[in-house]
């Protein structure tokens, strides 16, 4: 059997080493030095390159490849077998083929070109690791020694996957088949093993492990790859929605094929039958796989801090910002690393891909000078097999009390989710979008209307007999604070602007109305 480190060889066929290979032609200053390669940064260099065309950036990234986005890594890609990162494309849920890298290689500028380029341009040095920041000097170390000045300064250095205790104290032999889930290379790790195993647990109910669960249990159907998911709470994405609606969507991912195994922990684990493993549980069960694959959440980056003598939020986790995303004179901190002020729902640290666009939009355009406050809500989504979609902004958190709207699901629904996850970017709610979807509408529509309200607190669920579409508020006081829309698309700007007004709302009925979720061509 392969151990992991083969199969890292393997990997490094595909991701490819450090570049430049030295750091000899690395320019010892630069305007715009952004800290870290993923989405926050992307959206930052986009944001000062189109408001200085001419700015010479440089990103410093330990991954080994280009700036890419990491949501198809837990859904799309492991939809089409054809695909793949070894051709770094994947199949979007409408059917259309496009990268999982933000750029193509050609549009980053190669670094010895920096000091002598007139036009300026953004490099990528792949493979080095920041491990020093002096923010009086506005200087960075790299991990080979080589020290860099910068103008203005990103920390955009993500978050790391947490692990358990038990796995980290376990023996290496365990270790081999222990994995997180994180990036391209983990994806090509899970991969080979999932290919050769016949067996998974995935730990953990959060947006990862639900997500990962109905994908590798899709992928590995026709090989009839078992899949478990075991974590402590009742129900899935208990973390994010009602109790209700967590123990709901267990059952529509089980019914994907999913072994979820609630309320367990994991106790302990040993080598079992010479390569598999055993996984003791705290209900006194235990469950034998291939290999397992954490999801037990994450921590922000913040290795940072301590020498640069940064402050990190006690509570949240991430270095402080204001709401001009500024730590200190110029340097900045976007993504999921960076605790920030926003000026409508109190001090925030969110971990999601549209927060990094967001806010390291918003940080680029405050690098070039424009002084612009956190204002623009981020949202996120969340795909958990064919049943389950939701968007969702603000604070959602299933320990604010909530109350919900459910309608029955139509045809046209699925049409809009496609539309809806057809860009990445799923801020923007086209016209062009809008339009389409009412065109569809119009031609038929065959669904029946149940709309049915009730109020709920935490203990309490509406009065339904399924849950396929619905708005869910959460609310404090009296005040709308976080809205999920549940198999409900293209409607976030509505949400958005609900969150914004800050109103109290008696009737949220009233609200509910807004999102067009019944079925009014019907009535009509
Ligand atoms: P990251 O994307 O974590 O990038 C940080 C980068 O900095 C990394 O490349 C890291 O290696 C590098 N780095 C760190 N320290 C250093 C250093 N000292 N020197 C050099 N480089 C450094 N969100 C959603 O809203 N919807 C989704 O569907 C969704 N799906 C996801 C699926 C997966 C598998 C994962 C892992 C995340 C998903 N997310 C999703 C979350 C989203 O991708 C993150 O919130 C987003 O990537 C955060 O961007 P970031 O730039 O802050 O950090
Ligand atoms: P998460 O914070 O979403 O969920 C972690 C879950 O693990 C929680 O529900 C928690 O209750 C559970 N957990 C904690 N301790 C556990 C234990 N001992 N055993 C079992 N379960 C335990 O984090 P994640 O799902 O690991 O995702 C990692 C990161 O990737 C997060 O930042 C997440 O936001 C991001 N992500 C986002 C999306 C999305 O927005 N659609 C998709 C994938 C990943």
């Amino acid at each position: 059997a392969q151990t992991k480190s083969d199969v890292e060889k393997e990997v490094k066929k595909i991701v490819k080493f450090r570049s430049p290979e030295t750091s000899e032609h690395i320019p010892k200053h630069i305007s715009y030095l952004l800290i870290g390669g993923g989405t926050a940064s992307f959206a930052a260099f986009r944001a000062i390159k189109s408001n200085e065309p001419k700015a010479k950036v440089m990103v410093v990234s330990d991954e080994v490849v280009f700036p890419y986005m990491r949501p198809p890594l837990s859904k799309e890609i492991w939809f089409d077998s054809d695909l793949g990162l070894d051709k770094a494309r994947f199949k979007q849920w409408n059917g259309a083929e496009r990268s999982i890298y933000y750029e193509p290689d050609e549009f980053y500028m190669n670094i010895e070109k920096m000091d002598e380029s007139k036009n300026g341009g953004v490099s990528v040095i792949r493979g080095y690791k920041v491990t020093s920041l002096n923010v009086n000097d506005q200087k960075v170390i790299l991990d080979d020694g080589t020290e860099i000045t910068y103008d203005k300064c990103l920390i955009a250095t993500g978050s790391v996957p947490k692990t358990l205790d038990v796995f980290d104290s376990a023996s290496p032999k365990v270790k081999e088949k222990i994995f997180t889930y994180k990036s391209i290379k983990d994806f090509e790790m899970i991969k080979n093993h999932t290919d050769k195993s016949k067996s998974i647990a995935i730990v953990g109910n959060g947006f990862l492990g639900s997500e990962l669960a109905c994908a590798l249990s899709h992928y590995g159907k026709e090989k009839n790859l078992k899949v478990y998911q075991l974590f402590p709470e009742t129900g899935n994405m208990a973390k994010v929605l009602p109790k209700y609606l967590s123990e709901w969507t267990t059952q529509r991912i089980k019914d994907v094929g999913v072994d979820v195994i609630p309320e367990s922990q994991i106790t302990s684990v040993e080598i079992f039958n010479g390569n598999q493993l055993k996984l003791g549980l705290s209900n006194g069960n235990s469950v034998i796989v291939d290999f397992v694959v954490q999801s037990i959440g994450s921590e922000p980056n913040v290795d940072l801090a301590k020498k640069a003598a940064l402050e990190i939020d006690n509570r949240l986790g991430g270095y402080v910002v204001n709401a001009e995303l500024e730590a200190r004179s110029n340097l900045y901190a976007a993504g999921d690393a960076a605790c920030f002020y926003d000026p409508r729902l109190g001090r925030r640290r969110v971990e999601h891909h549209d927060h990094a666009v967001v806010s390291g939009r918003l940080a680029g355009e405050n690098m070039v000078g424009l002084k612009k406050p956190y204002k623009h809500q981020s949202m996120f989504w969340s795909d958990l097999g064919s049943a389950v979609g939701f968007e969702a902004i603000g604070l959602v958190n299933s320990s604010l009390p909530t109350v919900a709207v459910f309608a029955k699901q139509n045809k046209f629904d699925l049409d809009e989710k496609h539309l809806a996850l057809d860009e990445i970017e799923k801020d923007s709610n086209s016209e062009e979008k809008k339009k389409k979807v009412e065109e569809q509408k119009g031609i038929e529509n065959t669904s029946e209307s149940t709309p049915k309200i009730e109020a709920n607190t935490l203990e309490c669920k509406p009065n339904v007999d399924s849950y396929d579409k619905g708005i869910i508020f959460y609310m404090q006081e009296e005040r709308i604070v976080g809205i999920l829309l549940w198999n409900v698309f293209n409607r976030i700007s509505i949400a958005r602007k609900i969150l914004a007004s800050d109103d109290t709302f008696k009737d949220l009925n009233e609200v509910a109305k807004l999102f067009d979720i019944f079925d009014q061509y019907h009535e009509d």
